[in-house]
């Protein structure tokens, strides 16, 4: 513990000297928008109660409180909270990207695009989910996975790197949205190897689920989904992502660090007006559904290590804005008290109210230039906005 305060007290200090040298009226260049999807407090605490040495959370100098409702309800499913964090405007619960009116909205992603920003999508779930959907896609239904691919198509995002294929190529319109990609100039891998080692600058990783996402051990737990929210994605990947094949669960899975410094090194080449990149973490959400415990953790852990890395990149280059957050909480996580002591991680209970999302306000993190303007409490609409303002 004493070290934990002792690296905080450093990290402060390092922050107050670079502040102290960033010049006013200076904007940052870069942003990184990182969502865990479903990471309210519950999945921030058992993250922060079971880690010994300091998180990357606690690096963040700058807190505030993020309302996640839609537009319609109190609790937001991840097409309404995707949608009020990448446009501005909170929509109805199904709706993605396009406004209560159904009218397309734009994404802080389309207005850092026309900032003469490259543009990038990191996720660990397909390209055409709600969260990185709300950032290009307009739709009515996140259900719509063949319209969203096409869409994608059209995005202009320079990288992206993620899973899905079928909904690129298995499609009732029989054209090869892969085609279309390398058409317009990307380099299109279906392969992790290809994605890590590719110098390209236009490219489009459609990778497995096993290589996107994957645990340690078989879920103890089934999909769930309830209180009116979607049976998402998310949940059902959290529940089956660890089959009886043990050969892939030996390494821990550091898919979203090793994608998300990928796609930063390449977006940072040749971008004299910076980058914008949008990372989400998305199965802390199928965790929080399926009320596994166990598993939320080691999702955070992942998000810790992918954030830690961040932290280092924005230490690095400090014309970079990053900001942490989150759609809405899933499961309504608690600590639990069960008798265990202190010092006894493994002991620790998460606690489930609901096996849906909840209305709970959800945290912001944000470190790097420009990072104290999201100290207070927010709408989750407000948060691209204060983004915008600061780059544009
Ligand atoms: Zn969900």
């Amino acid at each position: 513990m004493r070290n934990k305060h002792i690296y905080r007290t450093i990290c402060i200090a390092i922050l107050a000297l670079l502040w102290n040298n960033i010049s006013y009226g200076q904007k940052p260049q870069n942003v990184i928008y990182l969502i865990g999807d479903g990471m309210g407090f519950g999945a921030v605490s058992s993250l922060l109660l079971s880690e010994d040495d300091a998180t990357g959370f606690e690096m963040a100098p700058v807190i505030g409180l993020n309302e996640t409702c839609s537009a319609n309800n109190y609790v937001t499913d991840s097409p309404a909270g995707g949608t009020a964090l990448a446009t501005g405007t909170r929509t109805c619960n199904g709706f993605l990207g396009v406004g209560p009116d159904s009218v397309q909205l734009e994404s802080i992603l389309k207005k850092a695009q026309k900032m003469g920003k490259k543009t990038g999508i990191v996720v660990n779930t397909t390209l055409t989910e709600a969260t990185p959907g709300a950032f290009y896609a307009g739709v009515t239904s996140r259900k719509e996975s063949y319209t969203i691919a096409k869409q994608f198509t059209e995005s202009g995002v320079d990288i992206a790197i993620g899973a899905g294929l079928t909904a690129f190529i298995n499609r009732p319109d029989s054209i090869d949205m892969t085609a279309v990609l390398i058409e317009k100039g990307y380099n299109v891998y279906l392969d992790w190897k290809q994605v890590i080692n590719t110098q390209s600058e236009k490219f489009v990783g459609i990778l497995q689920m096993s290589d996107v996402h994957r645990r340690n051990k078989p879920s103890t737990t089934t999909a769930g989904a309830a209180d009116g929210a979607e049976v998402c994605l998310a949940a059902q990947l959290a529940a089956t992502s660890a089959d009886n094949d043990t050969t892939r669960f030996s390494e821990p899975n550091d898919y979203l660090e090793k994608a998300s410094l990928k796609a930063i090194e390449q977006l940072s080449k040749n971008a004299p007006n910076g980058f914008f990149l949008m990372i989400e973490s998305a199965i802390i959400d199928g965790y929080g559904h399926n009320n596994d415990g166990e598993g939320m953790v080691e999702e955070m852990q992942e998000f810790n290590r992918t954030l830690k890395a961040l932290i280092k990149y924005v230490n690095e280059h400090p014309n970079t804005l990053l900001v942490v957050t989150a759609d809405h909480e899933t499961g309504g996580t608690s600590i639990a008290y069960k008798g265990h002591a202190i010092n006894q991680p493994e002991g620790m209970t998460l606690s489930f109210s609901t096996k849906g999302h909840s209305g709970t306000v959800v945290p912001i993190f944000a470190y790097g230039m420009g990072a104290e303007k999201f100290a207070g409490i927010f709408k989750n609409k407000e948060i691209p906005g204060i983004i915008e303002e600061l780059i544009k």
